[in-house]
């Protein structure tokens, strides 16, 4: 039994008090001090991990002048404050062992789109995408890209000068910021904008901290001009923290101070409001992908991209495209980047050319090939071949292939990750190949592995090398190559941080800037006299001797390395996550995690779940816990185990604390969907975690009782369908209904389908299935045949989709058997039942081994059934699961198709809605593209619409607890489109999302199986 784990790492008093504070003057915003919200913000993408007192999330900026007035006080002097937004940082920008300040979960509207001066006035804590998807009608966009644009927020991309692909023509945010609304250090409140004439002396006049701040900066660019303009390098991207250099424009005696805020990592104050300048969208855009020999060649053939006046150029290296080819994202980019045969691709630069006139990029794109075409005729600079393309979804692929590189590369096998350290440097763009050749034998010379991929127009290169963080050797080896990486981008004239910030590299601010960082000191002491925000980054008040963060700072590793090693293997779903933060997609419209788009609760990511897994598994390591033998699957009951199981739910129930009830706590709300599992870029599976954790859970606590009766559904459902009218009746009365709800803790149960798929079965005339017999079928009959795996949820709750399905096979000439049930286990290894599931597993795929050997297609209706046989089948029996495969249906009747002729004419004028199970989409790429096909061949309309999770993950949604966060998640994105395209065109999948749709809306919605029966019957 896993032992309680009572260690709290209690809040200090002085913070208990400034919460205490906060809370009674009329903080309206959340206050968390609980162990799992704190760990939630003690990392980011960085290697470093520092847990806060406490967490606030903000929801207006006059809670964040209280967070700031209350903290100027005398008593909580001591206090520190950090900003954060999305929390992507790659170098710990946003942790701080003080009061995290979060202003994404509640600061996140967007207030005023103004058409007349193309700008947008937003809240800190919008999503890069949010806006753009707000902006889209407009015609107008915020240009500044970045990778994480789908989760990173309007304050960290201020605060961090953000930029990306095209920033050679549409440069970084700085340039896109018109104004800055600033909570200062004393919870007043500035905006920051440029400011020249009467209206720069007025400020420089005024009394109090901002006018102290104005006269402090104006003293220091009027000083210093002439060293600021000799110390900077002359690049594109230029030195992020405290821009000296464009904050004062001495023609026209300008000061603007909202440049000074971009790129200052909140050290500054908060921004509450920013309103930023818009662009155009591009009308035309083209993307030539060009194939290399060699990364060398494709590094040093950039410089002929960018004489072609194209809008940016990305190059990715062979070891990150070998990792694409392993995940869900080459399937939209392959036919894009095809191999050349009898070459070895081992680099590509990806040209964008974008504008207004589609003749004129037309003609530089065609100019640009021309060039290419010769190079590849002559075997020059290692050109092996391009491609073209003007199809936007096309190229917006590509670019979702390379945003996710960083997130790929952490795919890496073994115990070293590719670490963002030096994942950002840059030199002028010609010096780029040279400066590689020698980064590259620094790395070399240590061994360490490395992908590299980056913006080559800017000089920027994203490099991790991949370095075991739990390997103490390793880290020092860190710090000593940081240390030369230094040296190296200071020989090249270049910069450490070229893209991402200082974070704990501040560091190495007074190499770079020499004389000029007392000066950034004393704007630093303006701003924040007591050094109380994000204190130790970039710089500190002239005044104070509190020390700069160091890269030496305590890391992820230091306290992973406390997870004995096979531990550590043994749980790799939750150990290999690197907080890249793609689990924080806002997108409600796509399958990664809904109960995080649901709460906002980072804790309730795959990110926060998987946090809290490490600790889980470090305190229990701690704790003398033998994590993998508590696993093991061969339990006997015991009496004296379910008295202390009593015993300790009675403890927890009179406040004794366990921070596994934490863990539990943040794993329940996890709708198992899997999304993680495929969506993440290194497959993180925090659905199997939470099987293994309920597993060890429930044998210290006591199990709730609908937990038993879910885990047993299986077996359960096929006698109730045996009659079901009488089992309706038995179950469907307002008695039952309120002993489910109040004793089982389910509700809305659906009726058993009537008449039941016997009956049904028998009018179609299925033949009885007989093992011994289907075991002497003739040859002939056997490619005749089918066996239909039944999963008891369609089979017995909608029966008349298995019906449309045998129908559909009768009439294309097939035989259809109805194989008798045998249990899934998939309920069972959701409620973590995990002994029960490999009993039934290794029974189901034995007798399914059996079947498979006959060499009839085996054929299953529901998705998620399929898969489980696929995936959870094979984690739990390894090669004990042998190798049978069942079907789904779509890649039956692909099979079916491969061997006869299309229809040539259109069955129906209407046009269907695929809304697919998102298992199904996610585990199987293709399914959309899959479905159209086998619809354009039985001449019937389909498209495909990207939904989200429809709210009900097989029994989620029943569960009195979760009844309505299932609804809201409907309403999310799922039950949107129903609504958009009616019940009677949506054509849905999964078993789940067909009785969420039938509970939402009152109506059934169909299979895609039972419209192609429809028509091809009639046909
Ligand atoms: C996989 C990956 C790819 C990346 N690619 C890019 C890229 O292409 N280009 C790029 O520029 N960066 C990139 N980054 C870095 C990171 O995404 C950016 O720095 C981003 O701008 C951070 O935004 P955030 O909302 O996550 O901010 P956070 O990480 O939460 O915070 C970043 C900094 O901003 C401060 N901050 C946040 N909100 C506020 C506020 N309201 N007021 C004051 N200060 C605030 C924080 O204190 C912190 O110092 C990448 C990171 C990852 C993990
Ligand atoms: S769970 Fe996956 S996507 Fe989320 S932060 Fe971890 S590695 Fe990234
Ligand atoms: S299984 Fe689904 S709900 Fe659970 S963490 Fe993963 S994506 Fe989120």
């Amino acid at each position: 039994m896993i032992p309680q784990l009572s260690d709290q790492f209690n809040t200090d008093e002085l913070y208990r008090s400034y919460f205490s504070s906060l809370a009674h003057e009329g903080f309206q915003g959340d206050i968390e001090t609980d162990f799992s919200s704190r760990l939630a913000v003690a990392t980011d993408n960085s290697v470093y991990q520092w847990l806060p007192q406490g967490v606030v999330f903000p929801k207006s900026y006059r809670d964040v002048q209280l967070i700031n007035s209350i903290s100027a006080r005398d008593e909580f002097r001591a206090v520190k404050l950090v900003p954060r937004g999305g929390g992507t940082g790659t170098n710990g920008q946003s942790l701080n062992g003080g009061v995290v300040v979060d202003l994404s979960r509640h600061m996140n509207v967007i207030i005023e789109y103004d058409r007349q001066s193309s700008s947008v006035r937003v809240q800190p804590g919008v999503v890069k995408d949010q806006l753009n998807e707000y902006l889209k009608p407009s015609g107008y966009f915020f240009a500044p890209e970045l990778s994480t644009s789908n989760r990173a927020t309007i304050g960290g991309m201020i605060s961090t000068d953000a930029s990306g692909q095209g920033s050679l023509v549409y440069g970084k945010t700085s340039q896109h910021v018109a104004s800055v609304t600033v909570v200062l250090y004393d919870g007043s409140l500035a905006e920051f904008a440029p400011v020249s004439g009467d209206a720069l002396r007025e400020k420089l006049a005024a009394e109090g901290l901002e006018g102290d701040i104005y006269r402090t900066v104006y003293a220091v660019v009027k000083d210093k001009q002439q060293e600021i303009e000799s110390t900077f390098p002359k690049l594109t991207r230029f030195l992020t923290g405290y821009d000296l250099k464009h904050v004062y424009d001495p023609d026209t005696d300008t000061l603007d101070l909202s440049r000074i805020i971009c790129g200052g990592e909140g050290t500054l104050g908060f921004i509450v409001e920013a309103r930023l300048t818009l662009t155009k969208i591009p009308t035309f855009r083209a993307l030539v992908n060009v194939k290399y020999d060699s990364f060398d060649s494709a590094l040093r053939n950039a410089q002929v991209m960018l004489s072609s006046g194209c809008l940016s150029v990305e190059t990715v290296d062979s070891k990150v495209l070998n990792l694409a080819r392993t995940d869900i994202v080459w399937y939209s980019v392959k036919d894009l980047i095809a191999d050349v045969p009898g070459c070895d691709m081992q680099g590509i630069n990806i040209v964008e050319f974008a504008g207004y006139d589609p003749e004129e990029e037309k003609k530089k794109t065609e100019a640009l090939c021309a060039v290419l075409d010769r190079q590849i005729a002559a075997h020059e600079a290692g050109v092996i071949g391009y491609q073209f393309t003007y199809d936007l979804p096309s190229i917006l692929n590509i670019y979702a292939m390379r945003k996710k590189a960083v997130g790929l590369l952490g795919k890496a096998d073994g115990d070293a990750k590719p670490i963002a350290f030096t994942e950002d440097t840059c030199v002028p763009p010609e010096k780029l190949a040279d400066y590689i050749l020698e980064f590259r034998e620094l790395l070399d010379s240590k061994n360490l592995s490395y992908g590299m991929f980056g913006h080559v127009d800017s000089g920027v290169l994203h490099v991790r090398p991949a370095l075991d963080m739990c390997d103490p050797l390793q880290e020092a080896m860190l710090h000593e190559i940081t240390g030369k990486m230094v040296e190296l981008t200071a020989k090249y004239g270049g910069l450490m941080w070229g893209e991402h910030g200082r974070g704990f590299r501040s560091q190495y601010g007074p190499k770079y800037f020499g004389k000029l960082f007392d000066e950034l000191r004393r704007i630093k002491g303006a701003f924040d006299p007591c050094n109380k925000i994000n204190p130790g980054k970039i710089c500190t008040p002239l005044e104070s001797d509190e020390p700069l963060v160091e890269v030496s700072f305590q890391k992820r590793g230091t306290f992973d390395r406390q997870i004995r090693p096979d531990v550590r293997h043994g749980y790799e779903e939750v150990m290999i996550c690197n907080g890249n933060g793609a689990c924080f997609n806002y997108d409600v419209n796509s399958p990664m995690c809904p109960s995080y788009k649901l709460f906002r609760d980072r804790r309730m990511s795959p990110k926060g779940r998987a946090t809290l897994a490490r600790e889980w598994l470090r305190q229990m390591e701690n704790a003398g816990a033998d994590l993998l033998a508590e696993d093991a699957l061969e339990r006997d009951f015991s009496f004296s185990e379910l008295m202390q199981r009593i015993m300790n739910t009675a403890r927890n129930r009179l406040g004794r604390y366990d921070f596994s009830d934490e863990v539990n706590k943040a794993l329940s709300e996890c709708l198992a969907c899997k999304a993680c599992s495929s969506q993440c870029p290194v497959k993180v599976d925090i659905a199997n975690f939470r099987s293994r954790f309920m597993y060890m859970y429930y044998r210290r606590y006591l199990r709730p009782v609908r937990d038993y009766c879910v885990a047993n559904v299986e077996k359960l459902l096929p006698l109730m369908s045996f009659l079901p009218n009488i089992s309706n009746l038995l179950i469907n009365n307002p008695l039952s209904r309120a002993a489910a709800k109040y004793g089982m803790g389910m509700v809305d149960l659906p009726p058993l389908s009537y008449p039941n798929l016997s009956s049904l079965a028998e009018d179609l005339e299925i033949p009885a299935f007989n093992l011994d017999a289907v075991k002497i079928m003739s040859a002939e009959d056997r490619v005749r045949s089918v066996f239909v795996i039944q999963d008891p949820f369609t089979s017995c709750y909608d029966a008349p989709v298995v019906a449309d399905m045998l129908r559909l096979m009768k009439a294309l000439g097939f035989r259809p058997y109805l194989v008798p049930f045998v249990p899934n286990g998939k309920v069972q290894h959701v409620r973590g039942f995990l002994s029960a599931f490999a009993r039934t597993a290794q029974n189901t795929a034995d007798f399914l081994n059996e079947l498979d050997k006959i060499g009839v297609p085996l054929v299953g209706l529901d998705p998620a059934m399929v898969i489980c046989y696929r995936d959870e089948y094979q984690k739990i029996l390894k090669d004990r699961r042998g190798d049978f495969n069942v079907m789904m249906i779509q890649e039956w009747l692909l099979s079916v198709m491969e061997h006869r002729t299309a229809l040539n004419e259109f069955l129906c004028d209407e046009t269907f809605y695929l809304l697919a199970h998102c298992q199904e989409k996610t585990f199987k790429p293709s399914t959309h593209n899959d479905w159209v096909r086998i619809f354009d061949f039985f001449g019937l309309k389909l498209k495909p619409v990207a939904v989200g999770c429809c709210g009900m993950a097989g029994m989620y949604g029943h569960e009195r607890v979760h009844r309505e966060t299932s609804e809201r998640i409907y309403n999310q994105s799922f039950g949107a489109a129903v609504k958009r395209y009616g019940v009677e065109h949506c054509l849905v999948t999964g078993y789940s999302c067909r009785s969420q749709v039938k509970r939402m809306e009152g109506r059934t919605a169909l299979h895609p199986v039972q419209i192609i029966a429809r028509y091809y019957e009639a046909e």
